[in-house]
């Protein structure tokens, strides 16, 4: 039998590699990475990731600096990152409502960073604890490049080799049952993994460092009305927008789960070769009537309409 062998786009696994990301969402369904690798995107669902995107880039930037930042360096660089955003938007790929949340997202990123960095002034004033802040990897795993950035790299506690990754999430929503599911979130594994493998030190674990997405909404008040009636929220419960948990690496199960990677990646380099077919997972397309695929009004309607290409194929790292 003749086997039949599909290109996947410019995209080329053993040049360009994958990301945790990447896989994951392989994983969950084979049309959307390959959506993905020709560098479609959404524009209705890029809305749903400007927060975290927002403030992993301010946190970022702010992690670098030496001294404590100010009110005013916050300032300056929330403005910078938001800076893209409101350049995309400009170049008309958004709706005219985009504006307007892109407006009250730059407040709440400004007002929930500056607290942040009262909160946590410790990240900044024991400079010691960093051990790298935006550690971007790039390692071999069965002949595939397997790339990320990670947060940081902290040390905690006694001993020079007592390191944690470390981890920002923004959320919503936390579920008391968020420490379980981190056990075996694929992230920090493969965020662990790479560590060993780059530093040669296996980390204890992952530190958890969890900022809050406001669930306040402008309603009928002004953008300065909010901006104060959010700095008085978070005042009022600075615990409930910040919190940081370990999960503790669990070394046998760290073995389990790079076995697993091995021949997840095995099978993904068969899919890029055309030796394993695409299918849609029809299963993956909507989760818990909240969360919908990027990709479902491509899969509905069968054309592009409402989709723009990327740049870049992995805008999440510094290197593409
Ligand atoms: S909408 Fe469903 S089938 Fe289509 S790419 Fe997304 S997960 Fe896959």
């Amino acid at each position: 039998m003749r086997i039949q062998r599909k290109r996947r786009g410019d995209y080329n696994y053993a040049k360009h590699g994958v990301t945790q990301g990447w896989l994951q969402s392989w994983l969950a369904c084979r049309q959307k990475t390959r959506y993905y690798s020709e560098l479609w995107s959404s524009l209705k669902e890029s809305r749903n990731f400007w927060y975290g995107g927002v403030v992993h880039e301010a946190l970022e930037r702010l992690h670098k600096m030496v001294e404590v930042p100010n009110n005013e360096d916050v300032k300056q660089i929330v403005e910078d990152c938001m800076a893209t955003l409101y350049e995309e938007l400009e170049k008309g790929r958004a709706k005219k409502d985009d504006m307007e949340a892109a407006e009250l997202l730059h407040v709440n990123v400004e007002v929930v960073v500056s607290a942040y960095v009262e909160h946590w002034s410790e990240d900044w004033s024991d400079r010691n604890h960093w051990v790298e802040t935006e550690f971007e990897f790039n390692i071999d795993v069965e002949g595939v490049p397997l790339r990320g950035k990670i947060d940081g790299i902290v040390r905690r506690g006694k001993g020079n080799d007592n390191w944690w990754v470390f981890e920002t999430k923004t959320r919503s929503q936390i579920s008391d049952d968020l420490p379980r599911q981190l056990a075996v979130d694929f992230q920090s594994q493969v965020y662990q993994y790479a560590v060993a493998r780059t530093y040669d030190t296996v980390p204890k674990g992952v530190y958890y460092n969890i900022v809050r997405n406001p669930g306040l909404k402008l309603g009928s008040k002004t953008l300065p009305e909010h901006r104060e009636r959010l700095a008085e929220d978070i005042e009022k419960r600075p615990d409930w927008y910040f919190r940081r948990f370990e999960i503790i690496g669990d070394p046998s199960d760290n073995k389990d789960f790079v076995n697993d990677l091995k021949k997840i990646i095995q099978e993904y380099k068969l899919w890029c070769q055309g030796l394993r077919p695409c299918y849609r997972n029809r299963g993956a397309c909507y989760s818990g009537g909240f969360f919908s695929c990027a990709y479902l009004d491509a899969c509905i309607s069968g054309n592009m309409i409402g989709y723009y290409k990327r740049d870049r194929l992995f805008p999440e790292l510094e290197s593409d």
